[in-house]
């Protein structure tokens, strides 16, 4: 408030979120901004919020939480944005709001007493391109993506030799990443938001894939923190004339992007995921939470993949973990013990399934209902087949192979999953049957969508059926 008042910050930015983990933002002169702004919030139109209300009960409230602010480096002028907790008119909370089913599964983690705090780390990937174009049409759809580090550039006017190969560009250096100085001014934009970068680097993907990795929180400020790392990564790039991208997969026969999210308990003060004598220094207790992860893991994907491009990164050969198992260092199961960190303070595990087209807040909620609903049923992953599984999975014998199970492979399997298994998002009341019935619905309308448009795989395959 005293930065306000001293006149340094001129614009206060209201950011607020869509169902499906997207900002909207409003803007006051800071003149307009005062202690009743924090109580009382400030209306908008909830109708024009996708996955929130119908048009004759449109009238709700965000009410900024002033522990989100931080400088947005992208307004042009002083501007400060602070993130939003959403209300009914009648100063009820909205049930829909996905910050607050993250607040309630933080809250429900403590009454359960297994831990105060769940942190979670997340790792995000992204592409950076030069340019993309798309067109859908009647008798026509297309899209195209530049990228001068890309293969495909390789054979253009004017290529100077320095383009990857396809999945060759794991820790490149200049002149062939030539996407580091963007990401480092992303490093600095996050840094002078308050967000600790803790490494980044060019990724596997050849046509400008990158990774950005920040410093741990707990449920609610790492997704608050997703949100904003997605925002600095996008405007920093299209700042240096390029476009950044979390879209799972965006490029054919590259990998994808996903986002490895690295979990522990605290309670405390102490890691309840760590035990010296365990399998890869993990407690009982943690063996159980990825036993309730995997068993809940087909459900679960509708939320933390939520998109049709989602299924198409989940596939062999591309570093994605595509089996429901475990490991103490596979990268193709869908929860790997990462080593290196096996102290009391670092014990914890990677759930490599997510990917950043989710709405973090339901997806890292999800998880930790999901984890938790396995410590209170007593889940053991391997007598439920879980692994561990040391082997490259990829190249595992057929018979070996069989016997694990997989993630779904079409975001219409995995909301069919979410209809039948979702009693473990309810406890506490953290999830709503209400949340659960939109998300489908809407969810099913998207891949709806994709599967009445003709592709050119299917000219390809079909024009001369
Ligand atoms: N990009 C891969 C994925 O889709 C992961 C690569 C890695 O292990 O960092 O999850
Ligand atoms: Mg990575």
């Amino acid at each position: 408030m005293s930065r306000l008042k001293s006149g340094e910050i001129r614009h206060v930015d209201l950011k607020a979120l869509d169902l499906f983990g997207r900002w909207r933002h409003i803007t006051l002169p800071a003149h307009e901004v005062d202690e009743e702004t924090f109580r009382k919030g400030v209306p908008f139109d909830g109708s024009s919020f996708p996955g929130y209300r119908s048009i004759e009960e449109s009238d709700m409230l965000m009410l900024p939480d002033p522990e989100t602010a931080f400088v947005d480096p992208f307004s042009g002028a002083a501007t400060l944005s602070l993130l939003t907790d959403i209300y009914e008119p009648n100063g009820t909370r909205y049930g829909r709001d996905p910050r607050g089913v993250a607040q309630r599964a933080a809250a429900y983690l403590r009454a359960t007493g297994v831990a105060d705090t769940a942190y979670f780390g997340p790792e995000l990937e992204f592409f950076i391109f030069d340019g993309v174009r798309f067109e859908l049409r009647a008798n026509a759809s297309s899209y195209a993506i530049d990228s001068a580090e890309a293969e495909w550039a390789a054979g253009e006017a004017g290529a100077m030799g320095q383009a990857f190969q396809a999945k060759a560009a794991y820790f490149a250096t200049a002149p062939q990443d030539q996407s580091g100085p963007v990401r480092n001014a992303m490093a600095d934009a996050l840094e002078a938001a308050g967000i600790v970068v803790e490494r980044h680097h060019h990724e596997v993907g050849g046509p400008g894939q990158g990774e950005m990795n920040i410093r741990f929180a707990d449920l609610v400020g790492a997704a608050d923190n997703v949100l904003k790392v997605k925002y600095i990564v996008r405007n920093v790039a299209h700042q240096h004339g390029r476009t950044a991208t979390f879209m799972p997969k965006p490029v054919f026969g590259e990998n994808g992007s996903g986002m490895h999210v690295h979990q522990s308990l605290f309670l405390n003060g102490a890691n309840r995921f760590y035990d010296a004598d365990g399998y890869a220094g993990l407690s009982a207790l943690a063996r159980a939470y990825i036993a309730g992860i995997l068993s809940h893991g087909p459900a679960l994907v509708a939320l933390t993949n939520p998109t049709t491009n989602s299924y198409k990164r989940l596939v062999p050969g591309y570093e994605a973990p595509i089996y429901l198992a475990f490991s103490s260092a596979n990268r193709s199961a869908a929860i790997r013990v990462p080593v290196g960190v096996r102290d009391a303070k670092g014990a914890r595990i990677e759930f490599r399934t997510p990917d950043a087209s989710c709405n973090p807040y339901l997806a890292f909620a999800a998880v930790v209902m999901a984890g938790l609903d396995g410590i209170e049923r007593g889940l053991e992953p391997e007598r439920l087949g879980f692994g561990p599984v040391e082997k490259d999975i990829y190249h595992l014998p057929a018979a070996e192979a069989a016997k694990l199970r997989q993630v779904p492979g079409s975001l219409a399997e995995s909301l069919n999953a979410l209809e039948e298994d979702h009693a473990f998002l309810l406890k506490g009341g953290v999830f709503s049957e209400d949340l659960i019935a939109v998300w489908i619905r809407e969810k099913r309308e998207e891949a709806r969508r994709l599967a009445m448009r003709p592709t050119p795989e299917e000219f390809a395959l079909y024009f001369t059926a």
